[in-house]
């Protein structure tokens, strides 16, 4: 026998041996990996397709968003209105059920519903908010609370203490301790655990617990005014945090202010914040990419500004981009998905529809 036969003999022999534990150890880490499930929610505020395409067209390097594998459109109408506001639209995407434009997780008859991040909390998992606004403003509210209108922000900071969520990051420091009640939610916030950060340097010290950055007394500044990498700054330290969980997490982020740029009819404003809210779906699908039982989903809560790319007169050969309202428009928007399951993203889909797909790929009971 040659040795490279000696050496194939012995190995079938050790495989024999060894093939019972081998596969016994391998599916318990199987039956580990395959319990956990992380969900990252990402919505561009505003984002339509032609917000996209039209940065898209203007960057030489690829876009993030562009490394997502399956693709779905989504239609955004509100219970009451073809033209859904953020408030109305965060809570389809939240619970699964569409209200009345201004309403933050309830119902059109105003009965409080459950969100997505509640349930995650509820089965186990940790999970965290990220935006560029105020925490409290509509989309990231939509998440945690249940008011019949998005303007009550004090009701919205204090139901965020009848959670326990373990991270959430933005403006909107003002929010828990500058209130018309004189409460100070600070000091809630520390008596229920949270590290409190208010400056990104803070942000950096804490690499365990619960962690409640509020970085601004109201509104992230925007990205042309300085804010640097917040966003991604933000994104990465929920992730560092909330994936210590060994059954999982739940985080959604905003890139809040592509939509006020859309209603600014502000092209630069907009494809600024566009561009600083593709850097952090690139943190999220390179997370994915290491830990493949994650899901990265990317998408819009509604189109604003009306933008179309039209031919231009002056430059010929190229577009220009035009806004036909400074208010949102009723487009469907595109969705993008990465990861685990997310095949499952695909066709014409309901804004309800994310929340239903999602509640799937954690294979929660409810
Ligand atoms: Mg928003
Ligand atoms: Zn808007």
């Amino acid at each position: 026998m040659t040795n490279r036969f000696i050496s194939l003999f012995f190995l079938i022999i050790t495989q024999l041996f060894l093939t019972p534990y081998t596969s016994f150890s391998q599916s318990k880490d199987d039956a580990e990996i395959n319990n956990r499930r992380n969900v990252i929610l990402m919505i561009g505020d505003g984002m339509g397709i032609s917000q996209i395409y039209s940065v898209m067209a203007a960057t030489p390097d690829k876009l993030n968003i562009t490394r997502c594998t399956n693709t779905a459109l989504v239609i955004t109408s509100s219970a009451n209105d073809d033209v859904t506001d953020s408030a109305a639209a965060g809570t389809a995407i939240a619970t699964g059920t569409k209200t009345n434009n201004g309403s933050i997780g309830v119902d059109s008859a105003n009965k409080p519903l459950e969100s997505m991040l509640k349930i995650a909390e509820r089965n186990g998992l940790s999970t965290g908010l990220v935006a560029t606004s105020d925490i409290t403003h509509a989309t990231p509210a939509s998440f945690i609370a249940s008011v019949q209108n998005r303007g009550m922000t004090d009701d919205i900071a204090k139901q965020f203490l009848d959670t326990d969520i373990d991270v959430f990051i933005g403006g909107g420091l003002n929010a828990f301790s500058k209130r018309k009640d004189s409460i100070n939610y600070i000091d809630s916030l520390r008596a229920a655990d949270y590290n409190i950060a208010t400056s990104l340097e803070e942000l950096e010290k804490y690499h365990s617990g619960k962690l409640a950055g509020l970085l601004y007394p109201e509104h992230a500044p925007k990205i042309i005014d300085g804010r640097g990498n917040m966003l991604g700054n933000a994104t990465s330290k929920a992730l560092e945090l909330l994936s210590k969980n060994e059954s999982g997490f739940f985080l959604m982020i905003e890139g809040s202010q592509i939509d006020w740029g859309g209603h600014d009819n502000d092209i630069n404003y907009l494809q600024t914040e566009l561009l600083d809210f593709d850097k952090a779906v690139g943190i999220a699908i390179d997370f994915a990419e290491k830990n493949p039982e994650t899901l990265v989903i990317v998408t819009a809560d509604h189109e604003t500004g009306g933008l179309t790319l039209i031919e231009s007169k002056t430059n010929k050969g190229k577009m220009n981009p035009v806004f036909s309202t400074d208010h949102h428009s009723g487009s469907p928007v595109g969705l993008f998905a990465f990861g685990k399951e997310a095949e499952k993203f695909n066709g014409i889909i309901d804004n309800t529809d994310i929340f239903k797909l999602i509640l799937s790929t954690y294979g929660f009971n409810k």
